[in-house]
């Protein structure tokens, strides 16, 4: 049977701040466990609970830079659950009234309804060694954004690829806001996700079953795969899918059972007495907004109808903020967008996925451009050059110098060389002309190289070479 698939996505991202939700504690990783903690988030008898309002501007820009509505009023919730992670045996979070409602994020054709961004704290880690666990409650409090697409409307995510691609998208909107680092290895980003498969056409939605925190995009990719074959088979045969939550194995590459329906959770929300609601002025939102970035989507379009770039050009260079922050600056300095895009894409991208850290000011890499396209510099000299000063302090134009690179003559000069050279092999140039071979032509490059020392240009002397000859 043909079925369509319905797959939501609840989405975690450790917000970026100083300090944690509720109280003054660093929100950064420490090595040291239970380092990073007070009285209020490891859930002391009479401690008191005071909203960091930096994470609830994060918030704000976080829903802004997806175009949600803002609330003015917000209400913070506990969600109570018995669990050793949770120190007040109860999560500071957002039910009725979160801060943001009613987003979207294209993706393909699609644009995806967004349900909502809430604000809670973290949970404490768990570390199991041998029969014993310990606690670090380092990461109990700290800010997270959690994000809820609503499967309920159309249209929806449908496979494995598009939830991805939202996904993929999701983490460069908020690390272009500055509001998570979205590090994936550090979990940093993490999603829920849940699928349901229905006949095709039909309006009646299927049962669904949630896989909780799924770490790595790859995983999610096939968690995602592996639930709609799970679930097929299941209808397939004329069962019934169990509404469960069901944990995914990265290892083994499966999922198993974590919970059923009849032992789900209540988690009994309701209004948390130690906070006050959250008034959200439009003044506040308006100022919020004025500090957002422009957005990768926004870039993308300069990039192709200004810049003329190729969009998977364009894709390239703002697929790492880091990358895309530099490529502009190299631009404000030398505004030849298309041949600075190229050599981020063949030099410098190439020299990262190598391994090498960005480490290369936009000083060096305008000179090194620069030079090249007005010829005082071979392209290759520029390359060498390029990885001489990669991580280091250098200066491109001092170090061409030094080296003895640059192409110090006029062109002119160059040009009475050439006219010298084609006299002298008057009959190789009677040679190409009847054969065409562009060997030959190297060959009479070569010879002003020698008779210059190397010092000219090739692309120089090969350009006026078939100016004289064609
Ligand atoms: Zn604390």
């Amino acid at each position: 049977m043909v079925y369509d698939v319905v797959i939501g996505l609840e989405v975690h991202a450790e917000l970026k701040t100083q300090t944690k939700c509720f109280c003054s504690c660093k929100n950064e990783y420490s090595k040291v466990p239970n380092s990073n903690c007070c009285p209020v988030c490891v859930g002391l008898p009479g401690a008191l609970p005071i909203l960091n309002k930096y994470a609830v501007e994060q918030t704000i820009k976080a829903g802004l830079a997806l175009g949600f509505e803002i609330n003015n009023t917000a209400i913070f919730e506990r969600k109570n659950y018995f669990y050793p992670d949770l120190a007040k045996a109860y999560q500071i979070s957002q039910l009725e009234k979160p801060i943001c409602i009613n987003g979207h994020l294209r993706v393909g054709e699609k644009d995806i309804p967004i349900n909502r961004i809430h604000l809670e704290e973290d949970a404490g880690k768990l570390i199991h060694e041998g029969n014993q666990t310990f606690i670090d409650y380092n990461r109990g409090g700290v800010p997270l954004i959690e994000l809820v697409t609503d499967a309920l409307k159309e249209p929806h995510i449908e496979t494995a690829d598009e939830a991805i691609e939202f996904l993929t998208k999701l983490r460069q909107i908020y690390i272009y806001a500055g509001v998570s680092d979205c590090e994936l290895e550090k979990g940093q980003m993490r999603a829920d996700v849940n699928i349901s498969l229905k006949p095709k056409g039909s309006k009646e939605f299927g049962t669904k079953v949630e896989m909780k925190n799924i770490m790595g995009f790859k995983s999610i990719h096939k968690a995602i795969e592996y639930e709609i074959a799970r679930q097929k088979e299941i209808l397939d045969d004329g069962g019934e899918v169990e509404q469960e939550t069901r944990k995914w194995d990265f290892e083994k590459g499966e999922s198993y059972t974590l919970r059923t329906k009849e032992n789900a959770e209540d988690y009994r929300y309701f209004p948390d007495p130690d906070l006050l609601a959250v008034k959200i002025s439009n003044e506040d939102i308006e100022r919020i907004k004025s500090t957002l970035p422009i957005m990768p989507g926004e870039l993308k379009e300069k990039y192709v109808n200004e810049y003329n770039l190729s969009e998977n050009d364009a894709d390239i260079i703002l697929a790492e903020k880091e990358i895309t922050d530099l490529y502009n600056e190299c631009v404000k300095l030398y505004f030849q967008p298309k041949t600075v895009a190229n050599w981020f894409i063949t030099e410098i991208l190439a020299r990262i996925k190598g391994g090498a850290k960005l480490d290369i000011s936009k000083e060096n890499i305008v000179w090194l451009i620069k030079a090249v396209d007005e010829r005082k510099i071979q392209r290759n000299s520029a390359k060498d050059l390029l990885s001489f000063v990669w991580g280091t302090n250098l200066s491109a134009e001092e170090e061409a110098k030094k080296q003895g690179l640059l192409a110090d003559l006029s062109d002119d000069f160059v040009v009475e060389v050439l006219n010298k050279v084609l006299e002298e092999k008057a009959q190789v140039v009677e040679q190409y002309k009847r054969e065409q071979d562009p060997k030959i032509l190297n060959f009479l490059v070569g010879q002003v190289m020698k008779e210059t020392r190397g010092k000219a240009s090739a692309q120089l002397v090969m350009e006026k070479l078939k100016e004289k000859i064609e």
